[in-house]
């Protein structure tokens, strides 16, 4: 399937069978697990993994058209799939051994597993090299205690990527990531003890580990390799919140064009207003820029897999460095969820009450938005990183 295919077959999906529901979603707190095995059957959840793991072997750029679809009607669907598949099967992919990608990779693909990705805790955040979630050895397992925060799809998961503290070394050095089977004995997993401001329809939950036993043949990658791995799914996952956003932005210029078409105040259509029509400028022109930095995030991402995948040197004059890629990405992931935060509270004003109440999707982009702007790392964090990046820092 060509891009364009791949958008189309995410738009219907996402205008026939998620946004009739949405907002029933969101008024549920919850998604129907029906909803994964579907997008499984539709390519999605597997979108850019080979086809010899079950995917899709879509590229990064013709995949952003499946987050962008949905991003514009449902946030929660979409970051079902941003941790599933960017945080979770890619990271597997990426940093598994050939035995770990055979186990687990087909049934994510299909949906039959869903995946979550468990790393901020109650006092590490944005400071990941501070987690203290321990992982102690024990024979061929490790023995896992401590708590996590804000996972999303952490009470319906069924495969986790868990990051803890193994040593050696101190902060991000001595942090090592696990593959978790559940339901497992120690693992615990407990509403937040708070209601959620947008992304209502997502599972986010606290987990607790408490003498949870890992083998050590579900250790991804090296000991101390863990914030490597971490960070390496984050550059996945945030292209989907990015795409995502500029979803969010389009579902606000749709909606706010609808109205100001239609609506008549004063004897004449509130389109008529300059003032209205300079807020749909701004929203059509932050957008298109938006998706254009986003596309070529994710073509530098393509191109730096495509030029590791055929052997030659990264950072010649055909690839991207993964510095670059990463830079990019937090450009694209600040600079459209920036513009789609300005989308929603324009979109929300223009559509006057209607705006305000939650049969509009407007209402619900402009609460969801917020969780765009902090997860995958806040847009604080990115411009640190396009910042270090800029000069010079390691
Ligand atoms: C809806 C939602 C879903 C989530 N899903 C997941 C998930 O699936 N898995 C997971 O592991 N986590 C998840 N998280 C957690 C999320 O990744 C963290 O909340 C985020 O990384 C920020 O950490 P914090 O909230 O502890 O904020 P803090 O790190 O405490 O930051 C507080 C404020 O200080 C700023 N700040 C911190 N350090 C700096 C600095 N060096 N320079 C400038 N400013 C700084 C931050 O930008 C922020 O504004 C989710 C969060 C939300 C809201």
């Amino acid at each position: 399937m060509n891009a364009h295919e791949i958008r189309e077959r995410a738009r219907a999906f996402a205008r026939e069978e998620v946004a009739p529901h949405a907002t029933q979603w969101d008024r549920d707190k919850a998604l129907p697990r029906e909803l994964f095995t579907r997008m499984g059957a539709l390519g999605f959840l597997a979108g850019p993994l080979p086809t010899e793991h079950g995917g899709s072997g879509w590229s990064n750029r013709a995949f952003l058209g499946v987050y962008e679809e949905l991003g514009a009607v449902c946030s929660s669907t979409r970051g079902f799939l941003a941790v599933h598949t960017g945080l979770v099967s890619q990271c597997l992919h990426d940093h598994g051994t050939p035995a770990q990608r055979a186990r687990w990779l087909p049934k994510l693909a299909t949906g039959e597993l869903v995946g979550c990705y468990a790393l901020t805790e109650p006092e590490a955040g944005s400071d990941v090299g501070s987690l203290t979630t321990r992982a102690e050895r024990d024979g061929d397992h490790w023995v896992v205690h401590g708590e996590k925060v804000w996972i999303t799809n952490g009470g319906i998961a069924d495969l986790a990527i868990l990051f803890a503290r193994t040593g050696p070394g101190e902060g991000r050095k001595g942090l090592t990531g696990f593959v978790v089977e559940l339901p497992s004995e120690g693992w615990t997993s407990e509403h937040l003890g708070e209601e959620a401001l947008g992304h209502r329809a997502s599972d986010h939950v606290r987990l607790k580990f408490d003498g949870l036993r890992v083998p050590d043949d579900q250790r991804l990658g090296e000991i101390g390799a863990g914030f490597g791995i971490a960070m390496s799914a984050l550059d996945h996952g945030r292209l989907g919140v990015a795409a995502g956003a500029v979803g969010i932005a389009r579902g606000c210029l749709e909606e706010a064009l609808d109205h100001a078409r239609t609506r008549k105040q004063f004897g004449q259509r509130i389109g008529d207003f300059q003032m209205v029509q300079s807020d749909l400028a701004e929203i059509y022109a932050g957008t298109e820029a938006a998706a254009a930095l986003v596309e070529r995030a994710a073509a530098a991402a393509d191109a730096a897999h495509d030029v590791a995948a055929s052997g030659a040197d990264a950072g010649s004059e055909a690839a991207p460095t993964r510095e670059e890629v990463t830079r990019l990405t937090s450009a694209a992931k600040f600079f459209a969820t920036e513009n789609a935060q300005t989308a929603a509270t324009k979109a929300v004003l223009l559509l006057g009450n209607r705006g305000y109440g939650d049969d509009h999707r407007v209402e619900r982009h402009y609460r969801d938005i917020q969780g765009l702007r902090i997860y995958e790392g806040t847009n604080h964090i990115q411009r640190l990183i396009i910042a270090r990046s800029l000069l010079g820092r390691p």
